[in-house]
């Protein structure tokens, strides 16, 4: 049972583009759930970390220039978490989309809690087969050696789409493939009985899952570079448009996305 979702920004970005033009949105977030549960906290997506402040290069100069984030302290999920009265022993269980860069990077923060990922990622990321992968895990982000609680994609139906059981009948990853080789929403069951999908990053701004689409035209194409498998990723895009259009009790949003992070926080 979940009695309370907070929606967290671990990470504003400013991605280089022409703002304001229909190339790239002006600002990103790293749209992260804080979920109360009897048992403890689930944190869903990690965002960057004080690991990261500390140590930037860590990111890589291409990410930094490009994608060019605040890297805030107070931005920081577990800042977030201390704001809103809670330790963080109080987070029992991290839930992951994937484990890029910028979803990652508050895992060290988190050094008790369980980490729960598809183990298809995190053979991914333990052992990347292609340079995109090589450069997109950030190894330093799980120097710790946290609790790893990996599930194997397979599972119940949720909406059409398979569901692995990540926390009881509560938290459910959904293998959303494409942008990695093991990339998930999670879906979180609200207090009102409805669902929240935390859809990562199969879509990356709102006008994408509208019908029809809209685009913006220098993030479709970053899109593509970072996608390990591009078909699918598109195919994953339109049954998230189709869950929308027939499913209202399900709220979906992208990890980027400012607007639905504005209308949803
Ligand atoms: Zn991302």
């Amino acid at each position: 049972m979940t009695t309370r979702i907070h929606h967290l920004d671990c990470g504003t970005m400013h991605p280089l583009g022409a703002p304001g033009g229909r190339l790239m949105p002006r600002r990103m977030v790293a749209h992260c759930l804080l979920v109360e549960r009897p048992e403890g906290l689930v944190l869903v997506d990690a965002g960057f970390g004080t690991g990261d402040l500390a140590d930037k290069k860590r990111l890589g100069r291409p990410f930094l220039s490009l994608v060019r984030p605040d890297l805030a302290p107070e931005q920081t999920a577990r800042a977030q978490v201390a704001d809103l009265g809670f330790t963080v022993e109080d987070v029992t269980d991290v839930v992951l989309t994937h484990m890029d860069v910028d979803h990652a990077g508050g895992l060290g923060d988190f050094p008790h809690a369980r980490i729960h990922v598809a183990a298809e990622e995190h053979r991914a990321a333990m052992d990347p087969a292609t340079l995109l992968e090589k450069r997109r895990y950030i190894q330093g982000q799980w120097a710790h050696g946290p609790q790893w609680q990996l599930h194997e994609a397979g599972g119940d139906d949720w909406f059409g789409f398979s569901g692995v059981r990540a926390l009881g009948d509560d938290v459910v990853l959904i293998p959303l493939r494409g942008h990695t080789r093991g990339h998930s929403g999670v879906a979180v069951r609200t207090p009102e009985g409805g669902w929240l999908l935390h859809a990562g990053d199969s879509y990356f701004w709102h006008g994408e899952l509208e019908r029809p689409p809209a685009y913006n035209y220098g993030l479709v194409g970053f899109q593509k570079l970072m996608a390990v498998h591009e078909k699918e990723r598109r195919t994953n895009q339109e049954r998230l448009r189709e869950l929308r259009a027939g499913h209202p009790e399900v709220t979906i949003f992208s990890a980027h996305d400012e607007t639905e992070f504005n209308h949803l926080a």
